[in-house]
């Protein structure tokens, strides 16, 4: 199907309090144009260099998430300019995104990545290292950071159990820290094959490329 029959698929079965963020890695600028006319104004990129030169010629209503994991030597990049960074996962990270902010003189919103999967590979901290990390002077000092929600990637499975318990772990997670640090109110988990998992488990952003753009190579 198409990019615009897939979207406005989507559009039809989501509701208003789901937001979607259109993952546009390995995607062409035409691609990602054919989204764009048809009303979708989020995108999100996994690598500094990709989401650079798209930024650079794509119209400038877009908001750019950084979805991927960062380095510290690259925040530079994209400072100036996203809108969402998905993968925080250290606090010399968001110590360097701080620093960045401060030199364009913005405050640049940040999600923290909580490693829910069991696999080694995936990102993210802990539940006791994302509260040891609020809980720092070094964090309390950041002013050119907000944290404003939390971010998850599940496990590469089927098993809809597991799935489930990593998503509703998350969403468990969510909602005590909403309780106490007011800015937190996204909840990005789930993609292309467990957004529906996701959603139900409180999920309000997902983030979904190949059942927009069909499969990446
Ligand atoms: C690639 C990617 C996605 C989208 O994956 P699909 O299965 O194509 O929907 C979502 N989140 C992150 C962090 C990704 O790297």
């Amino acid at each position: 199907m198409s990019i615009s029959k897939n979207l406005s698929n989507l559009n039809n079965s989501l509701e208003d309090s789901v937001k979607l963020v259109a993952v546009s890695k390995t995607k062409s600028n035409q691609q990602i144009m054919e989204a764009y006319n048809n009303g979708q104004r989020v995108f999100g990129e996994n690598k500094v260099q990709e989401l650079s030169a798209k930024h650079e010629v794509l119209p400038k209503d877009i908001e750019w998430h950084m979805i991927g994991h960062l380095q510290r030597n690259k925040v530079k990049y994209i400072a100036g300019f996203v809108k969402l960074i998905h993968s925080v996962d250290n606090i010399k990270l968001l110590k360097e995104i701080n620093r960045q902010a401060l030199k364009y003189n913005l405050t640049i919103n940040c999600l923290i990545q909580v490693k829910i999967a069991s696999e080694e590979t995936k990102f993210g901290m802990s539940k006791e290292e994302v509260k040891n990390m609020l809980d720092s002077q070094v964090f309390k000092e950041l002013k050119n950071v907000s944290i404003v929600g939390l971010m998850g990637m599940a496990s590469f499975t089927n098993n809809q159990e597991i799935l489930k318990k990593e998503f509703s772990f998350l969403n468990t997670f969510f909602k005590e820290l909403s309780k106490s640090y007011s800015t937190m109110k996204i909840l990005s988990m789930g993609m292309s094959d467990d957004y529906k998992l996701a959603i139900e488990n409180g999920s309000n952003m997902i983030r979904l490329g190949s059942s927009i753009f069909g499969s990446r190579n």
